[in-house]
C-alpha cells in the first residue's frame, strides 16, 4: 500500500452474505484502530439472509430478521453509502454509483463517485432466464428482498381471490416453479406449507391438498442435479409426499400470462409462475471495462481473490469466478463459499494493508443441505473426522438453521445473535405461522 498519512480507503460493494460479513470483520480489525477507512455500498437500505428468501416469499417467515444497514454501520463504526454500483474508473480509482430513487421517483441518493485504495466487489447474482421468451414479463423471481415481498403479496392475494370467488370459476390454484435446484425445491416445499396454513386460516377452499397444484419443472433428468444422486432421490421422495408434481426432463420453451409451454408443445395453465432455473452474475459485471469474465458471466479472480486484471480490485461470493482446483471447475454460487471467502478476505486485506505477502484462498466443502418445509431438511455433511454422511429430518434442519445463526453471529456479534434467536423463537410461538396481511 502507498505510505501516506491517510488511512487506506477500503470500499466493499454489496451488503449481502459476503459483503456485510467482510465489512463487519474489517471494521473490527482495521477501522476501529484507524488503520483503514471502511465503506460499504448497497442499493438497498437493509440486509436479508438470501438463503431464507423462499420462506419470506411464502410468508412462513416474518421480515423481522432484516438488518438495517444504517444502524449496523453506525454500531460497527464503518460508513454505509446507498447507491447502485455502475462502474469503475480504474485510473482515478473511483467507484461509480448511479442515483437511487424512492418509489415516487424522488432521489434518495445522487449519482456520485467514491474513491478507493482497495475495492471489493460482492454484488451477488441474478436469475438466469437463458433467453427464454416471456420470463421477464410473466415470471416472478427470487433474487432480492423486494422480489420476495412482492411474491408474498401476490400469493396472499391469489389465495384470497380464490376464496372470495374473485378469480372466477377456477376449481383449483396452479403454482408453477421452474428449476429444481435448491431454490426451486425449497420454495416448492415452503409453498405447500403455506397452502396448509392458508387452509387453517380462513381460506377454506384450499382445505383439500388437491385444490392447490404445486408443480416443479426441471430440464435435467433429476431434481438437485448438482448434488449427489442419493440426496436427489431422498428429496424427490419428500416432494412426492408433499403432493408436489415434479416434472423432470421437461424443458420450458415459453412463458405466457397464465401458462407455461414446454418444448414438446405441452401447455400448462399457471396462476403464479416463479423462475428459479439458475443464476448468473449481474449485468453490470459484463459491462466493466477491461475485466475478464468466466462461467455464469462472473468476474474471473486469481486464488488471492484479486481480479485477473487489477491488484487493487477483489471479487468474492456469487459474482466471482474462482477456480476449485480439487474439482477442476469453478466454485458454485453458494452461501458457504461467500462466507468462507469473506473470512479469508479479512485476513487478506489486513495483510495487504500491512504490506505482507498475500495468500491463496482454499475452499473447504462442508456439504450441502436443502430445507424441505418447516421441520425437514436433507443433505450431506463433510469433514475430515466424519468423512461424508447423509442426514435428514430434524437434525438436518437444525444444521441448516445453524448456517443462518453463524452468519448472524458474525455480523451482529454472539450476544445479539443469541438474544435475537431466543426472541425470534418466542415470537414464533405467539404470532400466526403465516403472514396474512
Ligand atoms: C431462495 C434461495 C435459497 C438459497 N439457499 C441456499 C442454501 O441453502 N445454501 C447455500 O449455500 N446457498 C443458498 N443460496 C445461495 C446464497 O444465497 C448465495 O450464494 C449467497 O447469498 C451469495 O452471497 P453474496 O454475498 O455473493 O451475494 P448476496 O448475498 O446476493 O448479496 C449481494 C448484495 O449486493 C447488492 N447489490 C447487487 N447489485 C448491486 C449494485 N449494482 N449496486 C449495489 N449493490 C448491489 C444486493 O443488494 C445484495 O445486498 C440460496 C439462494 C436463494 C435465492
Amino acid at each position: 500500500m502507498p505510505q501516506t498519512s491517510k488511512p487506506p480507503q477500503i470500499v466493499i460493494v454489496g451488503a449481502g452474505t459476503a459483503g456485510l460479513n467482510l465489512a463487519t470483520r474489517l471494521s473490527r480489525r482495521l477501522g476501529h484502530a484507524g488503520k483503514a477507512e471502511i465503506t460499504l455500498v448497497d442499493e438497498n437500505l437493509s440486509h436479508m439472509w438470501k438463503p431464507s428468501l423462499h420462506e419470506f416469499a411464502a410468508g412462513t417467515k416474518g421480515f423481522d430478521e432484516e438488518i438495517s444497514l444504517l444502524e449496523h454501520s453506525h454500531r460497527n463504526e464503518y460508513n454505509f453509502r446507498l447507491g447502485r454500483f455502475t462502474g469503475i474508473d480504474r485510473e482515478k480509482r473511483l467507484v461509480q454509483l448511479q442515483a437511487v430513487n424512492d418509489p415516487a421517483n424522488r432521489p434518495l441518493a445522487p449519482k456520485r463517485s467514491l474513491p478507493y485504495d482497495i475495492l471489493v466487489l460482492a454484488i451477488g447474482s441474478r436469475s438466469n432466464d437463458f433467453g427464454t421468451p416471456g420470463v421477464a414479463e410473466n415470471c416472478m423471481m427470487l433474487d432480492t428482498p423486494a422480489q420476495a415481498k412482492r411474491l408474498q403479496a401476490e400469493l396472499l392475494n391469489l389465495f384470497l381471490r380464490f376464496q372470495t370467488g374473485a378469480l372466477g370459476a377456477a376449481e383449483k390454484l396452479e403454482l408453477t416453479i421452474i428449476g429444481a435446484g435448491a431454490t426451486g425445491v425449497e420454495l416448492a416445499a415452503e409453498l405447500r406449507e403455506a397452502a396448509g396454513q392458508f387452509a387453517r386460516n380462513g381460506i377454506h377452499k384450499v382445505r383439500n391438498a388437491d385444490a392447490v397444484t404445486i408443480r416443479l419443472i426441471e430440464a435435467a433428468p433429476r431434481v438437485l442435479s448438482a448434488l449427489p444422486e442419493t440426496i436427489s432421490a431422498k428429496v424427490a421422495r419428500h416432494l412426492r409426499e408433499l403432493h408436489i408434481d415434479v416434472m423432470t426432463g421437461a424443458k420450458v420453451a415459453r412463458i405466457d400470462p397464465g401458462s407455461v409451454t414446454l418444448s414438446d408443445g405441452t401447455t400448462l395453465s399457471s396462476n403464479l409462475t416463479v423462475w428459479a432455473a439458475g443464476v448468473r452474475a449481474p449485468e453490470v459485471i459484463g459491462q466493466l471495462d477491461g475485466f475478464e469474465t468466466g462461467s455464469l458471466g462472473r468476474l474471473k479472480v486469481r486464488p488471492s481473490l484479486q481480479t485477473l486484471d487489477d491488484d487493487h480490485i477483489y471479487a468474492l461470493g456469487d459474482c466471482a469466478d474462482c477456480l476449485w482446483p480439487a474439482k477442476q471447475t469453478s466454485l458454485p454460487p453458494r452461501a458457504q463459499v461467500a462466507t468462507q471467502q469473506a473470512e479469508f478476505m479479512e485476513r487478506q486485506i489486513v495483510a495487504q494493508v500491512a504490506g505482507k505477502p498475500l495468500r491463496e484462498f482454499s475452499y473447504a466443502d462442508h456439504g450441502s443441505l436443502v430445507a424441505i418445509s418447516n421441520e425437514g431438511a436433507v443433505g450431506s455433511l463433510m469433514g475430515k473426522a466424519i468423512g461424508t454422511i447423509t442426514i435428514e429430518g430434524w437434525l438436518a434442519r437444525r444444521a441448516y438453521r445453524s448456517l443462518h445463526f453463524l452468519h448472524r453471529k458474525s455480523v451482529l456479534g454472539p450476544w445479539r445473535a443469541t438474544l435475537s434467536a431466543l426472541l425470534g423463537g418466542a415470537s414464533r410461538r405467539i404470532r400466526p405461522k403465516l403472514k396474512l396481511h
